[in-house]
């Protein structure tokens, strides 16, 4: 239901819950965040509001989760798989390298799990969205053994990903051995970048980064956008590059 995004030279942890209480207006049954810092994945996830994330938070703080200066946040509203603690993004691959939330609906879903399953990957919800996240690991390894690395590589699986999923979705990811970069996809649901000076900003809706930056760029129909503490970079689902279209947010954030 709300999504948020953070890259840059802050924690990443605050910005990204900060940005998901000025999406809560939306409505949401559970929320989570995904942080990379000090070379792990920190991931809390919890049913219900706010709150209990920030309890659950306060109760395992890992200092590279309070630390980490990448960072992904999610608020959900349930359409497949019911309102759990499991349930709630982000999801995470097998092998523990990716963090994957996502607004919408995956509608080939059930194949793409069968087809995953087949070959011995677990799961563990219920979620139309956890085949994203084993995919997405699974394109990356394949785009690193065709010698790619970095933040271009995971901009390459999921781009990979992307044209492999039915339905309408916004999908966020991190991965661990890239920090320093988030990657967003767009296919028929809202998708926005804000540009920092030194950081930048992915959010389903402009109100989650308004207060750090008023400078947007909007992201057209099945593109993949990188944002790493340089730099915007837009592509088409195929790879062709993307000039975003820039607009300056001029109403009051308040209203
Ligand atoms: N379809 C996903 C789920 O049920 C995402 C729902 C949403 O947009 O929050 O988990």
């Amino acid at each position: 239901c709300g999504i948020v995004g953070y890259v840059g030279d802050r924690p990443a942890l605050s910005i990204v819950l900060d940005g998901l209480r000025r999406l809560e207006y939306r409505g949401y049954d559970s929320a989570g965040v995904a942080i990379v810092g000090d070379g792990t994945l920190h991931t809390e996830k919890k049913a219900g509001k706010l709150a209990n994330l920030e309890k659950a938070l306060a109760e395992g703080a890992a200092s590279g989760i309070t630390t980490g200066t990448t960072g992904i946040g999610h608020t959900r509203w349930a359409t497949h798989g019911g309102p759990t603690d499991r349930n709630a993004h982000p999801h995470v691959s097998q092998d523990g390298r990716v963090a994957v939330i996502h607004n919408g609906i995956i509608e080939n879903f059930a194949r793409l799990r069968a087809e995953l399953e087949a070959l011995g990957v677990e799961f563990s919800s219920e979620t139309d969205t956890e085949v994203a996240a084993h995919l997405l690991s699974i394109a990356l390894t394949e785009v690193n053994s065709e010698g790619q690395a970095g933040p271009h590589a995971l901009a390459e699986a999921m781009r990979r990903v992307s044209r492999r999923l039915e339905g309408a979705f916004t999908l966020l990811a991190v991965d661990t051995a890239i920090p320093g970069a988030v990657v967003g996809a767009r296919r028929n649901s809202p998708l926005v970048v804000g540009r920092g000076e030194g950081e930048n900003y992915l959010a389903s809706d402009v109100s989650a980064f308004i207060e750090h930056t008023r400078e947007a760029v909007e992201l057209g129909q099945d593109q993949v956008v990188l944002i790493t503490p340089e730099g915007i970079e837009i592509t088409g689902f195929d790879g062709t590059a993307v000039e975003g279209k820039p607009f300056h947010i001029d109403w009051d954030a308040s209203a």
